[in-house]
């Protein structure tokens, strides 16, 4: 069970941020991966009151705050018509309904976790986060880094000509996935997405253009076979290093074909 000696609810973002960089001390998102273990906290830092829960939207790109609920990002039409339902397709089996409405996207994005849906399919758009004093870096740049004592504001997704498919394995719905795979083509460029390898998810390009002139089944076999080989994957209870490879091959030619609309 999680402790902790002090709960603020933070009223500035400065209040948090000076907060936070006192060791032992932790922002708190919808709580839910937090609150497994036994940590103990002397305080925790409830940022629900700084406005950042709101899902906003101009022509250039979506602006979704740190306590936006996955839920909501679930059930965003704008958003999923953008994405085609990608975004739902990667969330609908994360827990349960309940669960979803209390687990933010600032936790989900900030904790980078290996078996993310939710960091796979933000991968494969075009998306950057905004950090109280880091600013806005690339997702893919943000993935990378080591944690330290920032606050994610924002997860900024840019609006291009974009068509994006989503995909996972699960022993069993609302288990934790044996593989992920999002792809996308946003102005031309795919954007292929490996999560849950065991580990945290994986963006690769088309750099050697062998889906160039746009997919047929053969060049997505032929890309899907060569990615298996390139994706590191290892063995967890879940399931072999083996079998995550030849997902890694199932589920890329499965989504380059949903992508080029041959399936
Ligand atoms: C049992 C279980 C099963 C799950 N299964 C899946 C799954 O199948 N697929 C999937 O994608 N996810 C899964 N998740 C993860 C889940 O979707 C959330 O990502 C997770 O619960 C974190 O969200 P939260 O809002 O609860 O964050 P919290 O638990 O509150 O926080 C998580 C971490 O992020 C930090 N943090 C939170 N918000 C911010 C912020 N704005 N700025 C800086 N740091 C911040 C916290 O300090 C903490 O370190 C699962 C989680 C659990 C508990």
């Amino acid at each position: 069970m999680i402790t902790f000696q002090k709960y603020v609810k933070a009223e500035t973002l400065e209040e948090a941020y000076t907060l936070n960089q006192v060791k032992n001390n932790k922002i708190v998102g919808g709580m839910l991966w937090l609150r497994l273990g036994t940590p103990t906290y002397n305080t925790v830092i409830d940022i629900s009151g700084l406005g950042l829960n709101l899902i906003e939207e101009d022509d250039e790109q979506y602006k979704i705050g740190a306590m936006v609920s996955l839920r909501e990002l679930e059930t965003n039409k704008s958003l999923n018509d953008y994405t085609d339902n990608a975004i739902q397709n990667a969330l609908k089996d994360v827990i349960g309904v309940q669960f979803r409405n209390l687990a933010t996207i600032g936790g989900s994005i900030w904790g980078r976790f290996g078996f993310s849906d939710v960091l796979t399919v933000f991968l494969a758009l075009d998306t950057y986060v905004e950090l109280y004093k880091g600013g806005i870096v690339s997702l893919a740049e943000f993935s990378k880094m080591k944690y330290d004592r920032d606050i994610l504001l924002h997860i900024i997704v840019k609006k291009k000509p974009c068509k994006c498919v989503y995909d996972s394995v699960r022993i069993q719905r609302t288990d934790f996935p044996v593989l992920t795979c999002a792809a996308s083509i946003i102005d031309d460029e795919y954007k292929i997405v490996i999560g849950a390898r065991s580990g945290k998810a994986l963006l690769y390009g088309d750099e050697k253009g062998m889906l160039s002139g746009g997919i047929t089944t053969e060049n997505a076999a032929a890309f899907a076979g060569e990615l298996s080989k390139c994706v590191p994957t290892s063995t967890n209870n879940r399931g072999s290093a083996a079998y995550r490879s030849r997902l890694v091959n199932v589920l890329t030619e499965r989504n380059l074909l949903k992508l080029g609309g041959l399936m």
